[in-house]
């Protein structure tokens, strides 16, 4: 361990909360500070081990992971440059709740605990830094429980190439920060779920090349974050047991009738989500997948659809006439 430069004390105590502390509490919280190197792949911490530190990233990456009963590993947040770790473990039971782990060469600022202690009944200042660092960690898990709840793979993989980009629509380029395996991981997908979904986001203007990333339109990221999702309908069995047409075929038939009917599918998906759910379970379901593929494929404009189509009655209404 060495001691953190005036460069490293400027970062970390310009950092999240700690950047409302004022200045005789900044140096009184980060005097037997130090700077902790860790190598990539390296643990800072482990799950369960008693809490000697509170850490500030300084330089580098690194995964919070847990152990699930298992044994799967699950990747709880990742961190970056200012931001910090273990402060809900100073006061829940004195031991790492989770495990640290470099995912990039790091450099970390530590601030023992028995300090960092002292330090807060001593000033409420710090106190409430540290409260608002803890409560702010708890607002970012539950989004992130929110997120796994709410929303599907896909548009959790929509939303986060979404985040990257820093202009809300329009074309933009990004790198993704961190390899696909820590992607996936925080993600709650498995890598190969993740390729597919990068696939997937093709005709929606997205290519994903190794690390760079290319977007047609932000905005059309942000709205498939927010709608449904046809690549992930439930696929039907035949009779036979033998896999029917699946999720992906059918949703491509119901997103080229509502085309062929002139209706904004986007615009639906927002005004009538529930009604679009049920069309998507409709096609599933529908016998007539090789009917509807031939008409559309002659260009949609026969009638006929409406004869044999499960949701003709529901299509006609939403067209615009
Ligand atoms: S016929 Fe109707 S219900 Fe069947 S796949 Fe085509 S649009 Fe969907």
């Amino acid at each position: 361990m060495t001691a953190p430069t005036p460069l490293d004390l400027k970062l970390v105590s310009r950092a999240g909360a700690l950047a409302t502390l004022p200045a005789d509490a900044v140096d009184r919280l980060m005097a037997p500070a130090r700077i902790v190197t860790v190598a990539r792949r390296e643990t800072l911490f482990r799950q369960g081990e008693p809490t000697t530190g509170f850490f500030i990233v300084v330089d580098g990456v690194l995964k919070l992971r847990r152990i699930t009963c298992a044994g799967e590993e699950a990747v709880i947040q990742i961190l970056t440059r200012g931001d910090s770790v273990a402060a809900a473990s100073v006061f829940v039971d004195y031991r790492y709740l989770i495990t640290a782990e470099a995912v990039s060469d790091a450099r970390v600022l530590r601030i023992p605990v028995e300090h960092l202690m002292a330090c807060i009944r001593a000033m409420p200042e710090i106190a409430i830094a540290i409260m608002t660092v803890t409560a702010q960690h708890l607002g970012q898990l539950v989004q992130h429980v929110e997120e796994l709840k709410a929303q599907s793979g896909f548009q959790r993989v929509a939303e986060f190439l979404a985040s990257l980009c820093p202009v809300p629509s329009g074309p933009c380029e990004v790198k993704l920060p961190y390899d696909k395996i820590l992607i996936a991981g925080r993600l709650g997908i498995t890598p190969e779920s993740l390729s597919r979904m990068f696939a997937k986001l093709k005709p929606a203007g997205v290519e994903v090349h190794r690390a760079h990333v290319t977007i047609a339109d932000v905005a059309i990221l942000h709205e498939l974050a927010a709608e449904p999702d046809f690549a992930e309908m439930p696929v039907r069995e035949t009779g036979a047991g033998a896999p029917a047409r699946g999720d992906r075929h059918a949703a491509d038939l119901l997103l080229r009738r509502l085309a062929a009917l002139d209706v904004d599918f986007r615009a639906i998906s927002r005004s009538e989500p529930r009604t679009l759910r049920e069309l998507q379970q409709v096609c599933t379901g529908c016998g007539c997948h090789t009917q509807c593929a031939g008409d559309l494929a002659r260009g949609g404009a026969s009638a006929a659809w409406k004869a044999y189509c499960p949701n003709a009655a529901v299509l006609k209404a939403l067209g615009p006439n």
